[in-house]
Parts: C-alpha cells; sequence; structure tokens
C-alpha cells in the first residue's frame, strides 16, 4: 500500500513504541502512588512534561497540560476560557475553515450558552486577514481561536502576526496546532499564544494523547472534575505510555524537522507538478507556498466525485482522503472549500494526498503514473 493520507494519522515510529514499551509493561505504577513504582511513572510524566515545554519555549513546564488528544485540548481550551472569562465579555471569535472540534464547539458555547461568535472569512487560497481580525475586535472579546495550518488544505496562518496584534488586546489567543505540530517551529513565546492544541499522532506518536499549552495566568475552568490531576484542570490517571510516547515523537520531529520538510516539499513538488500535467482540468488548493511541506489538495474538477475516487485509489492500492477524514461520507462539499469561495461541484472533486516519513520517490512515481488514468476513467463514467 502506498499510504498517503498523513494528515489524518501516521504511523508510530519504532523509537516511539521503545521508549514507551517499558510503561506498557513492567513500569505500570499510577503516578499519584506514593511508593517507588508509582513515583517513577511520575517521574516519567514530569520528564514528558520538561521535555516538550522545553521544546515548545513554554516558560515553565507546569504549563503543560496532558491530554487524551487534539479534539479534547480545543475543546477544553474553549469552553474553559470561555467560562472562566464570561464576566469580562461574551465575544468569541474565530475563523471559518477551522476544524470541527473547534467550530463545533464555539458553536455549542454560542447556542448553549449564548456567547457571541464572529467568524471570520478566509481568501482564496484559505489565509485569514489580519485586518479582518483587527476589525472584528471588540472591547468585550475575550477569546480567539485561530488553527496554525489546515487539514483539508494545507495553509499555513500568519499566527506569530495574529498574536503580535493581540498583545495590544486583551482577548486571549488559542491555537489549534494539531496539522503543524511536526512540521512548523512551534515558539509559543515568539507567537504570542495563550493557549495551544497538540495531538501525538499526527507526528508519528500514539493517538488519543496530546496537550494544551496553557501560559501562566490564562483563566481557565475545567469542565472535568474527579482526581485533580494536571493542576486539576484534566483530572484521571494519567495515560503513562502515551504521554512519554508524545514526548519522544515530538522530540523526533522537532529535532529533524528542517531536514525532513525539505524532503517533503520536494516530493510535494513533484507530486503536483506530475499531477497537474497530466491532468488539465484539475487544480491546486490552498496556498501555493504558505502550506504544510507534504500537503497536496487537489480539485480534480467538476463531474470527479471524490468518494469514488478514493474508493479507485483504494483498488489501486493508494489511501488517500477526500478532505478531513471526520468529514468523509458525508456528500457535501467541505465547509473548508466552501470559506474559500471553492463552487460545490469543484469542492465534491476534492483530493487530499499528504505525504509522510514513509513516502519515497518510487511511490510518488507511482502515483503520478496510476491516478490520472483513474480520473480519466471516472469522467468517462460520469459523462
Ligand atoms: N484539529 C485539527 C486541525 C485536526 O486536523 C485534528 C485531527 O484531524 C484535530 C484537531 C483532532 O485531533 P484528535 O484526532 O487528536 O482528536
Amino acid at each position: 500500500m502506498i499510504y498517503l493520507d498523513h494528515s489524518a494519522t501516521t504511523p508510530l515510529h519504532p523509537e516511539v513504541l521503545a521508549a514507551m514499551m517499558p510503561y506498557l509493561t513492567t513500569q505500570y505504577g499510577n503516578p499519584s502512588s506514593l511508593y517507588r513504582l508509582g513515583q517513577q511513572a511520575r517521574q516519567a510524566v514530569e520528564n514528558s512534561r520538561r521535555r516538550v515545554a522545553a521544546r515548545l519555549n513554554a516558560a515553565a513546564p507546569r504549563e503543560i497540560v496532558f491530554t487524551g488528544g487534539g479534539t479534547e485540548s480545543d475543546n477544553l481550551a474553549l469552553r474553559g476560557i470561555a467560562l472562566a472569562r464570561q464576566a469580562e465579555g461574551r465575544q468569541l471569535i474565530t475563523s471559518a475553515i477551522e476544524h470541527e472540534a473547534v467550530l463545533a464547539t464555539m458553536e455549542a458555547l454560542a447556542t448553549d450558552i449564548g456567547f457571541d461568535l464572529t467568524v471570520l472569512p478566509v481568501d482564496a487560497q484559505g489565509r485569514l486577514r489580519v485586518a479582518d481580525l483587527a476589525a472584528a475586535l471588540r472591547p468585550e472579546t475575550t477569546l480567539v481561536s485561530v488553527m496554525a495550518a489546515n487539514n483539508e488544505v494545507g495553509t499555513v496562518q500568519p499566527i506569530a502576526e495574529i498574536g503580535a496584534l493581540l498583545r495590544r488586546h486583551t482577548a486571549f489567543f488559542h491555537v489549534d496546532a494539531v496539522q503543524a505540530g511536526g512540521y512548523l517551529p512551534i515558539d509559543v513565546q515568539a507567537w504570542g499564544v495563550d493557549a495551544l492544541s497538540l495531538s501525538a499522532h499526527k507526528f508519528h506518536g500514539p493517538k488519543g494523547v496530546g496537550l494544551l499549552y496553557l501560559r501562566r495566568g490564562t483563566p481557565l475552568h475545567s469542565p472535568v472534575t474527579g482526581g485533580g490531576q494536571e493542576a486539576a484542570l484534566r483530572s484521571g490517571t494519567h495515560n503513562v505510555a502515551a504521554i512519554v510516547g508524545f514526548a519522544e515523537a515530538f522530540e523526533l520531529a522537532q529535532r529533524e524537522r528542517a531536514a525532513k520538510n525539505q524532503r517533503l516539499s520536494a516530493l510535494r513538488d513533484r507530486l503536483v507538478a506530475g499531477l497537474l500535467a497530466a491532468l488539465p482540468e484539475a487544480r491546486l488548493s490552498g496556498h501555493p507556498t504558505e502550506r504544510l511541506p507534504g500537503h497536496v489538495s487537489l480539485l480534480l474538477g467538476a463531474g470527479i466525485a471524490a468518494d469514488m475516487m478514493i474508493a479507485a485509489l483504494d483498488m489501486a492500492g493508494i489511501a488517500a482522503s477526500s478532505g478531513s477524514a471526520c468529514a468523509s461520507g458525508r456528500n457535501e462539499a467541505s465547509h473548508v472549500l466552501r470559506a474559500m469561495g471553492v463552487p460545490e461541484d469543484e469542492a465534491l472533486s476534492a483530493l487530499r494526498l499528504t505525504l509522510g516519513d514513509g513516502t519515497t520517490d518510487v511511490e510518488i512515481d507511482q502515483v503520478i503514473a496510476q491516478l490520472p488514468p483513474l480520473v480519466a476513467r471516472l469522467r468517462e463514467v460520469a459523462l
């Protein structure tokens, strides 16, 4: 199989599995227990916290809260900050191309609790205009959430510029950096963020573990109550092996980032050029340069149904997706492409090919050779 769906998830790195193994076998203590086995597990959690805090340039390890993944981190940040600050104001701002973990949470805060939600538009390449955000800010704005990189089209947002704008405002700034975790240099101080979500399975770590960076002094009412773990912000017995795996995977991804990004962008550019040369009706969606290094998102052209294309590619041994994994299965244009102004019939032809550590030159050649005839066949069927 040629796996080209690394934005959906990535295989576990063997070194990550090796680092996790003791905590899945002999080191099974509960970090809250006082005897040695428990304290060794606690040390593993705290050591992981120190490692990721240093990589993120956080001011202190206690600014890191381990969670059960990206969705949970987004929920914790948005609900937690909005509710903690509701006496100061009730306007929330986000962008139209956020992941559902942010959009649905913001919408729930608006419809269930009565917050005033502003959803900012993006341009045709999926970039937020900072001037639009500046114009939408009001004294009662308490929280702004903008993703670092988009999962469907790979566009990277001007996060440091937004952070600089929000430094002059009392609103808190949350960033969903789930897709960016393995590829962008994430510096929470340089970016000027108050809260930031990451998820390990997007950079060759285990599934079901994430983190929320929370700048010291950021108010947060946690909806999770219980034993008081993670400074009472995320109660529940720590998933020690997964937390150790998170830290190891993040370290590997960030340490080797420059070389990997160079290799991935070269493969990506070759794939895009090869496919567009053979498919005159197709075009690249998202930003041409401000995009994730291994991310290819194509609009194959009106009349080509993406779900048929995914099935045909699967038969040919190629794993791809039609946009976000969560949204596939629904036969409607993605909210991201709609927000970018892509016409409905063209948006239904969206194909996402995302490259990763294991992707080879030979695989790219095979996809360039195999994909265009499949599109031609689907076009014949559609006529
Ligand atoms: N945010 C973005 C941008 C994502 O791409 C995803 C996963 O696809 C998530 C959040 C959710 O992360 P998780 O799968 O860890 O819940």
